[in-house]
C-alpha cells in the first residue's frame, strides 16, 4: 500500500520528512517499509511552495527477502525490504492511523493532503508534477481512477503533491540521509563542526552538495527552524551510511535513507516548441548582448534562440557564477537551463554550457592612412574613419586579439544556490573549467 503525504509545513516550521519518519514509526511494530521512503520533488517554479516543494511517499506491506538497515528512530533500527508479498493494508486503518500525525505536526496556514492507494498514478502525473503547474481538477479523476482513500485540511492542495510523488517511477535517482534534532532543539542554533562536513564531501566522492570549496561553506545544514539538522546527498546508500557517521554534531534523535530524484533535472524541458513560464527549460542560443548589470547585483544577457529573443539572469545568491555571464560576448553559442519566470520575463540560469566562443577584439587605436601613415580620424559615430591628408578612408580600427576569460565547457552556481532539482556537475563526472575568483563586489 502507497502513501503519500504533502503540504504540511510553511516558513514558520514543521517538515514534511519529519511528518513521514513519525508515520514509519507508527507503523513499525505492525507493518514492514517496502522501498526507501521517497522524497520527490516537484516543479520547483510552483508560486505556492514552501521551499523545496517535496512530497513523501512510502510504501507499507509484508517484506519478503533480504532487508536493508536504512535509519534509527529513537532507539530502533528502521529497515526496509526490497520485495514483498501480496498482503495489503487495509487503508481506511492506515489513514485513521496517519491524521493524528498530520494534525499534530501540520502549520495552520499549510494545506495537507494524504493519499493512500494499492495502485500507483500513472507514471505521466509525475513527469507533468515536476515540469508543469496542475490544479485539484487535473488529479482528482486519477485520484478516483486508482480508488485512492484521502485525507485534506485546508485546501487540500497536498493532494496535487501526494498523486504526481506516488507516480514517480525513477528513470534516474539519488539518495539522501536526512537527520533529525530532539524536539528540544527545533529553533535553536544548530551545533556542528564544518571541517568534519567537508572532509565527507572530498573523501567520498558519491557524495554532493554537502559543502561549498569555493567559499569553504557548509551546504548540506539549513538554516530554517524545521526538526532537521542536516541532509547528506549522494548517490549510494551504503556511502551515506559510513560518511554520515564521520560528520561531528549534537546529538541526532532519528535519521533515515531516502530515495531522491534530487539532482536528477528531471524538471528540466527539452526540445520544447513553446516556453511557458513557471516551468524550467534546456535552450540554447546566441549571445547578442552585452551583460547588464542590474540593481540587486543581479546579470542579465540576451540570447537570440529558436523562441526569439530570450532573456536570461544570473541572480545575485548564485554569487560568482554571475561572472560566467559577464565574461560572454555576442556571438558566444550557449545552452542554458533554468525556470522562466513570468514578470520580470527571464530565464533564471541554473547551469549553462558554453558551447563555442568567438574571438573578441579590442580597439587601440584609430587606422593608419596606408599613404602617409598617420593615424586617421573619426567622421562619427559608426560613420567610419578618414585621413585628413589623403583623404583615405577606412571602417576599420586596428584591434588586437584579447584572450577571453572563458572557454567552453559547463558552469553551475555554489551549492548553495543550486535547485534540488539540478545535476550537479560532480554527478555529471564533469568540472568547471574555469574556477570562479572568490570574491565580487558588483
Ligand atoms: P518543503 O519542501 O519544505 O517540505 P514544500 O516546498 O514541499 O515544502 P509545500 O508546503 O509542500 O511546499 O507546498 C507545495 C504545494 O504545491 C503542495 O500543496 C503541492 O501539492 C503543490 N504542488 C506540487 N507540485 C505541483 C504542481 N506541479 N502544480 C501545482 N501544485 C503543485
Amino acid at each position: 500500500m502507497f502513501v503519500a503525504v504533502d503540504d504540511t509545513d510553511s516558513m514558520k516550521g514543521n517538515c514534511t520528512t519529519f511528518l513521514a519518519t513519525e508515520i514509519i514509526r507508527e507503523f513499525m511494530d505492525d507493518l514492514d517499509l517496502i522501498g526507501n521512503p521517497r522524497l520527490v520533488r516537484l516543479n520547483p517554479a510552483v508560486p505556492w511552495k514552501t521551499r523545496g516543494n517535496g512530497s513523501l511517499v512510502m510504501r507499507f506491506g509484508k517484506g519478503t527477502g533480504p532487508k536493508r538497515f536504512i535509519g534509527r528512530i529513537g532507539d530502533r533500527d528502521v529497515f526496509c525490504y526490497d520485495r514483498c508479498t501480496s498482503f495489503e493494508p487495509d487503508p481506511v486503518m492506515m489513514r485513521d492511523r496517519i491524521i493524528p500525525h498530520i494534525e499534530d505536526h501540520h502549520e495552520d496556514d499549510s494545506d495537507p493532503g494524504l493519499l493512500i492507494s494499492k495502485e500507483k498514478p500513472s507514471q505521466s502525473f509525475y513527469w507533468k508534477g515536476v515540469r508543469t503547474i496542475l490544479s485539484r481538477n487535473d488529479v482528482d479523476p486519477e485520484i478516483e481512477r486508482i480508488g485512492g482513500t484521502t485525507f485534506e485540511i485546508g485546501c487540500g492542495r497536498g493532494l496535487i503533491g501526494c498523486t504526481c510523488g506516488m507516480a514517480w517511477r525513477p528513470r534516474d535517482s539519488t539518495f539522501e540521509l536526512l537527520t533529525y534534532r530532539p524536539s528540544g532543539r527545533w529553533g535553536t542554533p544548530r551545533i556542528f563542526d564544518p571541517i568534519t562536513i567537508r572532509d565527507v564531501e572530498h573523501n567520498y566522492p558519491t557524495t554532493f552538495n554537502s559543502w561549498e570549496d569555493r567559499m569553504e561553506k557548509v551546504a548540506m545544514v539549513p538554516s530554517t527552524p524545521c526538526p532537521v539538522m542536516y541532509g547528506l546527498r549522494g548517490d549510494v546508500e551504503s556511502d551515506l551510511i559510513e560518511a554520515s557517521s564521520k560528520i561531528a554534531t549534537e546529538s541526532i534523535e532519528r535519521w533515515i535513507v531516502f530515495l531522491t530524484n534530487q539532482g536528477t533535472d528531471d524538471h528540466i524541458i527539452r526540445n520544447t516548441t513553446k516556453l511557458i513560464p513557471n516551468q524550467s527549460y534546456s535552450i540554447t542560443g546566441t549571445v547578442i548582448s552585452n551583460p547588464r548589470h542590474i540593481e540587486g547585483s543581479h546579470v542579465l544577457i540576451d540570447l537570440s534562440t529558436r523562441h526569439g529573443t530570450v532573456t536570461c539572469a544570473a541572480y545575485e545568491p548564485s554569487k560568482e557564477f554571475r561572472y560566467t555571464l559577464d565574461w560572454l560576448v555576442p556571438g558566444d553559442v550557449v545552452e542554458v537551463l533554468g525556470e522562466l519566470r513570468d514578470l520580470p520575463r527571464t530565464l533564471n540560469i541554473e547551469k549553462i554550457h558554453v558551447i563555442s566562443t568567438v574571438d573578441e577584439y579590442r580597439k587601440v587605436s584609430n587606422p593608419i592612412c596606408p599613404i602617409c601613415s598617420r593615424t586617421m580620424k573619426s567622421i562619427g559615430k559608426g560613420e567610419g574613419f578618414k585621413c585628413k591628408k589623403c583623404h583615405t578612408r577606412s571602417s576599420v580600427p586596428v584591434s588586437v586579439k584579447v584572450s577571453r576569460q572563458i572557454v567552453p565547457g559547463w558552469y553551475e552556481p555554489p551549492t548553495a544556490a543550486r535547485r534540488h532539482l539540478s545535476k550537479p556537475l560532480k554527478r555529471m563526472g564533469l568540472e568547471q573549467p574555469v574556477e570562479f575568483v572568490n570574491s565580487r563586489t558588483l
